[in-house]
């Protein structure tokens, strides 16, 4: 028979011990910079977006050739990069209607630049966006196995529903401390109703580490909330390229019939993986 006593202390403890874990995810203390889809995955940017673009040639027969994938995939990870200053619109972090304004830009900016390099970088910047949508919202919670893509761009003209939300970041200023620990005690059934004050360490799928990615989607033989957003990420993504296609003559001087490639596009992606 355990003493009230005893159990009072491992209850004591056990609310530590979650306090430690969970204290760097939710509140923004002096540490590493964070990334979006990064870190332990298992989905990354570079997956997300090599995926994307494998799933791109199965839907179109239209492979797009090596050396324009890694450029795409390198610009799709750069806005991550140490050395590239943080943009809170590139992220899809603090304000939906300013991450809406940015991808019709990028997206305006990479279907008329004729000189490659540029492309890629801005249709990079426009794949990571519209990747860390599904991470730093909570879309994914809302729409779960329907796949509903989100109509990102309209948000700049339409204000979004007004359950949607995404996390606050980076910014200690802006936090609500008690509000951000209040987020963390949301059941999942929940998880697509606006919180107050949820932070992005709250909110985040961008690992199968973080509070909200690591948690078994109901229903979902064991799919994580991560594995989750990233499955849409990747469905966005496949959208955006063809969009490119249609519209981008840089994207499609990448592009060559599937079968011709006789499957080296996809092992040099691999091999340079
Ligand atoms: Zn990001």
């Amino acid at each position: 028979m355990i003493s009230l006593k005893t159990l009072m202390i491992r209850n004591i403890a056990r609310i530590l011990v979650v306090a430690f874990c969970f204290l760097p995810n939710v509140l923004p203390l002096p540490r590493k910079k964070m990334v979006a889809f990064g870190g332990s995955g298992p989905y990354d940017h570079t997956r997300i977006t090599r995926l994307a673009l494998e799933r791109f040639a199965e839907r179109t027969g239209l492979a797009v050739r090596a050396d324009c994938s890694q450029m795409l995939i390198h610009g799709s990870v750069i806005s991550d990069s140490e050395r590239t200053a943080y943009i809170e619109e590139l992220h899809c972090d603090n304000n939906i209607m300013r991450c809406a304004k940015k991808l019709h830009e990028l997206k305006h900016l990479a279907i008329h630049e004729p000189d490659p390099p540029r492309f890629y970088y801005h249709a990079g910047q426009a794949l990571h966006l519209v990747q860390d949508f599904y991470s730093h919202t909570n879309w994914a919670e809302t729409f779960r196995f329907t796949y509903l893509l989100a109509p990102i761009e309209s948000f700049k003209d339409l204000p979004p529903p007004e359950d949607l939300q995404t996390g606050v970041f980076p910014d200690p200023l802006q936090i609500n401390y008690e509000a951000a620990f209040r987020c963390l005690l949301v059941p999942e059934d929940k998880w697509n109703r606006f919180i107050p004050g949820a932070t992005h360490g709250c909110l985040n799928k961008d690992t199968n580490r973080s509070v909200r990615g690591m948690r078994a989607v109901q229903d979902g033989f064991g799919m994580t909330y991560h594995e989750l957003a990233a499955e849409y990420a990747i469905r966005h993504s496949v959208d955006l390229l063809e969009h490119l296609r249609s519209h981008s003559i840089v994207m499609n001087t990448c592009l060559i019939p599937d079968k011709l490639s006789l499957g080296c596009n996809q092992s040099i992606n691999e091999l340079l993986q």
